[in-house]
Order: C-alpha cells, then structure tokens, then sequence
C-alpha cells in the first residue's frame, strides 16, 4: 500500500516552516490582545478564537497552545466547496457556534482565504451576533483569486501565515474530497489526483 506522500508533487510549507510561522501569529495575536485593552480575565474572557471546521482544526490547535492568555475556543461550519476543486461561490453555515459572543472579541481562524466569499459570509454572520471586534487569522492566502473584499470588525485584525500561489493545496487540515488533512505539511498534489 502506498502512503499518502506518494500522491504529493512538491512540498510548498514544511511542517517546521509552519510551526515556525503559527508560533510568529500566536506572539503576535497574545501582544495585541494584551495592548488591546480586552479587559482578558480568567473568570470572564472576552476572546473567542473561532475554527472555521473543517480546514482550520490543525492550525486552530498548534495556534491556541502558543496563545499565552485566558481565550475561549469555539467552532463554525461553512460550506461552500462541493467535493472538488472548484467553489460554488455561495457559501452556507451549516453548523453554527455553540457560544454567546455578544460583546466578545472574535478571533476566526481559517485554513485559507481564497475568493473571500466564505470570510465574508461568516464575518457578516458573526457580525449580527454582535460581536464586539472580528478578526481574522488564516493560515493561507491566494490574493490573486479575490472576488469578494471582507471587512474586519471593530479593532479587528488581519493575520496571514503565508500568502500562497495559486495551486490548489492540501494539507496540515486542508482536504482534497475529505483526504489528505492528516498531512503535517502544505503540498501540492501531483495532477492525476485531481481526476
Ligand atoms: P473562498 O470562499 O475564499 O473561495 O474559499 C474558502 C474555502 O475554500 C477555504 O476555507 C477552503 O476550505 C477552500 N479552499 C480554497 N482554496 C483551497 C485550496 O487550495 N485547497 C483546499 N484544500 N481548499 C481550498
Ligand atoms: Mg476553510
Ligand atoms: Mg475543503
């Protein structure tokens, strides 16, 4: 039986070269979170960092245990890719958050922005919740395929580990049909995988 590496024609981010990278985001998001004036408290934090399932579980993971103050984690589900490689361009939430972030600062963390769609379909949504500040931490973006411009929110900030060029990647929680997430890098697949 092959492994999964077999499928792989090039590596684009080693797994130390993401490691490096999500602890870089992590001291950043805990500095501007302390200058921030989020009033962060044990008993009540104010900061929810949000995984935007199913992409960003790795990178939500590895990101939070380098965060070094009080955060609450909770998940949304939005769906746009069918299971290839193209977008239907009109995303859904088809699982929404468990938590109340009226008055929070919302941290949402994607695998990748891509056309923007998804990031302004769930900012808008965690907009009407009435979150107190949205910002955005995704691992990847394909600037070069934007459609659609979002908007933080409040004092909300942009974070981007990588902008990436614009192949189709997997890995390190990004999926080909549902494969591949368990890879601990970001690669491209050889072309006879997308058949
Ligand atoms: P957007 O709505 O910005 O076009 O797409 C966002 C979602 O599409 C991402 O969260 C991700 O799930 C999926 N996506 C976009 N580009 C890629 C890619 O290169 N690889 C994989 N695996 N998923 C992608
Ligand atoms: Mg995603
Ligand atoms: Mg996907």
């Amino acid at each position: 039986m092959g492994t999964l590496d077999d499928n792989i024609e090039s590596v684009l981010y080693s797994s130390e070269e993401i490691s490096r990278r999500v602890s870089e985001l992590a001291s950043q998001i805990t500095s501007d979170l302390d200058n921030n004036n989020t009033n962060n408290t044990e008993s009540s934090p104010p900061v929810v960092v949000v995984g935007v399932a199913t992409g960003a579980f790795l990178f939500l993971a590895d990101l939070v245990r380098n965060i070094k103050l009080p955060i609450t984690v909770d998940f949304i589900r939005a769906e746009s890719y069918g299971s290839g490689t193209v977008s239907s361009g009109d995303p859904r939430i088809s699982s929404d958050l468990k938590m109340d972030i009226l008055g929070k600062h919302v941290i949402l963390v994607e695998d990748i922005v891509d056309t923007g769609n998804t990031l302004s379909c769930l900012i808008a949504h965690l907009k009407s919740k009435g979150a107190s500040s949205i910002s955005v931490c995704t691992l990847l973006d394909k600037p070069e395929r934007r459609k659609v411009n979002f908007e933080l929110v409040g004092e909300g900030k942009y974070y981007c580990g990588f902008e990436c060029p614009d192949y189709f990647v997997v890995g390190y929680g990004l999926d080909l049909a549902e494969l591949y997430r368990n890879l601990p890098y970001v690669g491209v697949l050889k072309p006879e995988m997308y058949k």
